[in-house]
This record gives structure tokens, sequence and C-alpha cells, in this order.
């Protein structure tokens, strides 16, 4: 009898590891290893989730059409250019099934998000891990690594999990490099968090041509990650196939009602980026006093490197002895690196206390 089995490039995906919530014999625990937004859920998007209980017999608006006029209206940008997702991990993998597949090439950066690389073998893409500078994305490798069967390039900016930001200048030669049938995917999930005057989401780039997407979530900054929506924003012809390829009811009417509140909530963004901005730069700090190297970051995470794999993994067991629960690299080939949210104030105190500690030895 013949075996079942997947298409090859499938056994080569290692499960995802990550969104641990427990330690043994720990009772009270703090998450830091999800990059989720550090003040919880916005409490309109919360009221808003509740009023849904009495209609959950209901098929969601498979069109999404108040949410994506609601994110519209937010960033200023067309909904009929907009799809929703169930988590902006969704719109990736019906990117790559769209565009990618068999007989073709994704290229990504070194570090990139996991993402990718999962999607793009689940679809059976040869995926091309470009080497970077700095940990950060390299314009001139990356557009040498294009070969003739390259269909998708993806960056997401800042990156995910080295912290890392191209500027605008940077990013709009990668796209002016690359040839027509490239889709340029550029994952901008933590774009709320960017400082540096430098800084393009990709907006414009999508605006400008027919070949550059650009997606978001509702999972970080506005602290809806369990909820599992995302977006993005593309081309027509784009938006065209991703209404093809997706669940008619891909976005459930809780992510709605609780994104559409989410976006509703005053002052939401602009306070967690205040906060997001000097804790991240103490941190980081605090951190490098201690003997850590910690890599500049734009997003609402750091990546402190120990040096080895011994003494991160002695770093990560020093911090879930107090209960903190930061992120391990090995999956990301960075296993001498951590990867740590910037949490609340409390938060950040006790990791920079439990690392201090453990630099002193
Ligand atoms: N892109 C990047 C760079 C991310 O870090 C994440 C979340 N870890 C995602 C996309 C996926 O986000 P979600 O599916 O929650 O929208």
């Amino acid at each position: 009898m013949p075996a079942l089995l997947p298409r090859p490039s499938i056994l080569s995906i290692e499960p995802y590891v990550g969104g641990e919530s427990k330690i043994p014999g720990v009772n009270r625990i703090v998450k830091l290893s999800s990059n989720e937004g550090a003040f919880g859920v916005p409490p309109a998007a919360q009221a808003a989730y509740a009023t849904l209980a009495a209609e959950l017999h209901r098929y969601p608006d498979g069109h999404a059409t108040a949410l994506r006029e609601a994110i519209g209206a937010r960033f200023g940008l067309d909904p009929a250019r907009i799809v929703c997702g169930n988590g902006s991990d969704e719109i990736i993998q019906h990117i790559i099934l769209a565009y990618g597949g068999e007989g073709t090439e994704l290229v990504m950066s070194a570090h990139g998000f996991v993402m990718y690389e999962v999607s793009g073998r689940y679809a059976g893409c040869q995926v091309i891990k470009v080497p970077e500078r700095n940990l950060t994305a390299d314009v001139d490798a990356m557009l040498a690594a294009v070969g003739p069967r390259t269909r998708l390039m993806f960056l997401a900016n800042p990156n995910n999990p080295t912290g890392s930001m191209l500027p605008a200048a940077e990013v709009a030669r990668l796209r002016a490099g690359l040839r027509e049938d490239v889709l340029l995917v550029l994952d901008s999930a933590y774009a709320e968090y960017v400082t540096r005057p430098d800084y393009d989401p990709g907006t414009a780039l999508v605006e400008a041509g027919t070949n550059t997407v650009m997606t978001r979530t509702f999972s970080k900054v506005f602290g809806l990650g369990g909820i599992r929506l995302g977006w993005c924003y593309a081309p027509p012809h784009v938006i065209d196939i991703l209404n093809r390829v997706r669940g008619p009811f891909n976005v459930n009417a809780p992510a709605m009602v609780a994104g559409i509140g989410a976006l509703a909530e005053p002052g939401w963004v602009e306070t967690s980026v205040a906060h997001n901005d000097a804790w991240r730069a103490r941190l980081s700090d605090g951190l490098r006093a201690a003997g850590i190297t910690v890599h500049p970051s734009e997003g609402n995470f750091i990546l402190a490197d120990f040096g080895t794999a011994e003494r991160a993994k002695a770093a990560d067991a020093a911090l879930k002895a107090r209960g903190l629960i930061v992120r391990m690299m090995h999956s990301y080939d960075l296993p001498q690196a951590l990867r740590i949210t910037i949490g609340t104030a409390e938060d950040c105190g006790m990791v920079l206390d439990a690392l201090t500690a453990f630099m002193r030895g």
C-alpha cells in the first residue's frame, strides 16, 4: 500500500513554537514573548466585542465593509484596496499560495519574519534567505538574489525579530530594482512603533505601481492579538485575486467589531507609542550598561545578544525563575539571543533587575 504523504516541501516545516503562557511551578508570569501591546485590550474594543454575544448565530459580513471603511478612514486609504484577514499571517499565506508555488522562488532576508518561510514551503516555493548587514536587510544583496523564477519578495519593516528598519529611500530603491513580475510585500506589522522620520510603511509604493502590497495587523499596537485580525493594502488586481482565494467569512464578526472599536479608542496609539519609545530606550540602555549587546530596534521589542547559546539559555532560565517569559531565538538561527517585548514599566523593571543580576553572576 502506498503511504499517504503531503508534498515533500511541507515536511521541511518545523511546527511553530511560541505563545507559551505558563512556567511549571511559577504562579505569576509576565509574558513578553509575542510582541503583544503593553496595555491590554482597548476598552472600546472590549465594549464592542461584548455587544456581539447575542448575534453569534449570524454569519459575519463576508466583505468586512464596515471594518475596511474604518481602516480606510483612519489611515487615509481607499477601502476598495483593502482586504482583511484572520491575522496578517492569513493574508501572507494567501499571497504566497496565489503568486508563488512549485517552480518559483521567494526571496527574504536571512532573519526575516518566520511565516514567509513557513508559507513559502507550504506553497512549494524555493525560499531564498539573503545575508544581512548588521542584522538589517541588505538591498543590494536582496536584488542580487532575484532570479528568473523569483515571484515574491518579503520585507518586514521594522523586522521581527531583529527590530531593524530600512529607511524609505532604501525600500524605494528595492522596489525600483525589481522586475514587474516580482511582487514586493512590505510587512508593516510594527509601523506604528517607528519613531525615525525616514520611515515609510509602504502606502505610497503600493499606490505608485502594480506590484507592491503592504500588510498590517491589529495584533500589536491595537492590542488584539487574540482575535486574529490583519489587513493589506494592495493594487486592485491583487485585491481581486485575494478576494477569490480567501474564505468567504475569513474574518469573524467579533474581530470586526473589536477592530473598529480599537481604531476608535481615543489616544490609544499615541499613549502606547510614547510608552514604547521611553521604555525601549530605558531597557536597551539598562541592558547595555549591564554588559549585554542590544540591537537598535524600531519595534515594540528588543533583541538582546548574550554572545553564546549557552549564555542565552542561562539568561532565559534566570528570567523564567522570576516568572518572565521571553522568546528564545533558535528557530531564527540566533540561539545566542533573546527577544524581549516591551511590556509595562513594571515588566521592564523586572527584566532589567533579573538580567542585571544575571550578568553580575
Ligand atoms: N508580520 C510580522 C513581522 C510579525 O511579527 C507578525 C506577528 N508575530 C505578523 C506579521 C503576524 O501578525 P498577525 O498574524 O497576528 O496579524
